[in-house]
């Protein structure tokens, strides 16, 4: 077979060759004839029509069949600043995590399997115990997310009767959950007490009546009402519902169960402090500061978590084997808190010192500037991360990065800053940075620990800087 030919020679005939042989030994002689196939689509469509290359032609069904076998979702180095970044995956999970879930994959378990007695048992049973003890409430449940707990609540326990919400606290999160919307999903109807600014308990005295099923209050995640505010305290509000017999409901959002200060991070409130100022029903994500799974928990008075447990829509939204074995996991770390900051890597994240980081910053700054070559100049920086997933949105928390962009000099910078984010996305382990100041930084907050280090400078040879 010539190397260069005006015409292709027969399509089995090329599979025949070593090179494409070795190919179908690697991924399957379907998804070569495929690739083939398709390449010689592609050459047929071109105009005008080169002569054709073999090796060319190899190389093409090489590159194709390479990208066709990476996995759609994987793994990516978080360099946002933007610790439990929803758009890459929130919380990382504690190495006894991922080993409580490898285990359940493997083989059966007991599920839904009482092993004391023999017979059929309850999944919820894994987690709940664990929760009491950690948040000191009577019951708890679990269900996919946040969102699904908060519908899940609502559908249950407020069925076409009116749930008073204060109107600074009409909440969107992330586009998809809007609190209104979802009262109406669930069957709710929302009653909008007080004023965006300002809402008083005298404005809830007004609101509950005898169609009122249920109070909520809904934690102002990703914004903050500044100025002349005024909201009303859980505990009066919680007061307040008891003294009228109606449930007072929380959503919480992020829900740390353990005090944020301790590490010197801003106060977050816990399901703890709430149900002891007298909340009858708390809600909060799994992956936000709790660090685990994806997972929405529900704890609070028991008569009522029975309720929400027994309603329809809970085996909808039923957790997996995998979820509560990361879940269950991640909580029993919980009970030890003075080791949490060395073995929830969010929270070991979330903790580290800005001169830990500034060193890691000026360790890397040398192998980045020689990848990146002399077009750009890589600098360390101080920079602001922050916790992310609608958690304390006003704090910061003081970081270093390596800021890359064009040296003073440059007579055209163009976009340098977005072809460099394209360069670095384009690595085996994608590098997600963020643009400030027309510069591309990489918050080095979430690159923790040797591992993640040594993978960041194995990658960098594979730079492609031709386009920059
Ligand atoms: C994040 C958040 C939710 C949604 O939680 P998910 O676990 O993402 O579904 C609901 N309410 C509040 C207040 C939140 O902060």
């Amino acid at each position: 077979m010539t190397a260069t030919a005006h015409r292709p020679p027969a399509l089995d005939k090329l599979l025949d060759s070593d090179t494409l042989q070795a190919l179908a030994l690697q991924h399957g002689r379907v998804p070569l004839r495929d690739a083939a196939r398709a390449e010689l689509e592609r050459w047929r469509s071109q105009s005008p029509q080169p002569p054709f290359d073999v090796a060319a032609f190899e190389a093409a069904c090489s590159a194709r069949l390479a990208a066709a076998a990476q996995p759609a979702l994987r793994p990516v180095l978080n360099l946002t600043g933007t610790v439990l970044h929803t758009n890459l995956g929130r919380a990382v999970m504690a190495p006894e995590a991922i080993e409580a879930v490898l285990a359940v994959m493997r083989g059966p378990s007991n599920l839904e399997y009482d092993l004391a007695a023999g017979k059929r048992g309850d999944r919820d049973a894994h987690i709940e115990a664990l929760l009491r003890e950690l948040t000191g409430a009577e019951a708890a449940t679990a269900v996919n997310n946040n969102a699904a707990a908060v519908l899940l609540v609502l559908a249950a326990l407020a069925d076409r009767r009116e749930v008073p919400v204060s109107r600074g606290e009409l909440v969107e999160i992330g586009g998809a959950f809007r609190i209104p919307d979802i009262m109406r999903r669930a069957g709710a109807r929302l009653v909008e007490v007080g004023t965006t600014n300002r809402t008083h308990l005298r404005d809830f005295e007004a609101a509950i009546g005898p169609r009122t099923a249920l109070v909520m209050k809904v934690h102002a995640s990703n914004y903050a009402i500044q100025g002349f505010t005024a909201s009303v305290p859980v505990a009066d509000l919680a007061a307040l519902c008891r003294a009228r017999g109606v449930p007072f409901v929380e959503d919480l959002g992020s829900g740390s169960l353990i005090d944020m200060t301790r590490w010197g991070l801003p106060a977050e409130p816990t399901p703890q402090q709430s149900l002891a100022a007298g909340a009858h029903v708390v809600t909060f994500s799994g992956d936000k500061l709790l660090g685990g799974p994806q997972a929405g928990l529900i704890v609070g008075d028991k008569a009522l978590i029975d309720r929400i447990r027994k309603h329809p829509l809970k085996r909808s939204l039923r957790l997996d084997k995998m979820t509560i074995a990361a879940l269950e996991a991640t909580l029993r770390l919980y009970r030890d808190p003075d080791r949490l900051a060395e073995r929830l890597p969010t929270l070991r994240m979330l903790t580290r010192s800005e001169s830990e980081i500034r060193a890691q910053a000026k360790r890397l700054a040398p192998a980045l500037a020689a990848a990146l070559g002399e077009r750009v100049q890589v600098q360390v920086l101080p920079c602001r991360s922050q916790i992310g997933s609608g958690s304390l949105p006003v704090d910061r928390l003081p970081s270093a990065c390596l800021a890359i962009g064009a040296p003073a000099d440059a007579k055209r910078a163009g976009r340098l800053p977005e072809r460099l984010a394209d360069a670095l996305r384009a690595l085996p382990t994608p590098v997600i940075g963020r643009i400030e100041d027309n510069r591309l930084c990489l918050d080095l907050r979430g690159l923790d620990g040797d591992a993640a280090e040594a993978e960041f400078l194995a990658q960098l040879p594979l730079l492609t800087t031709a386009r920059l």
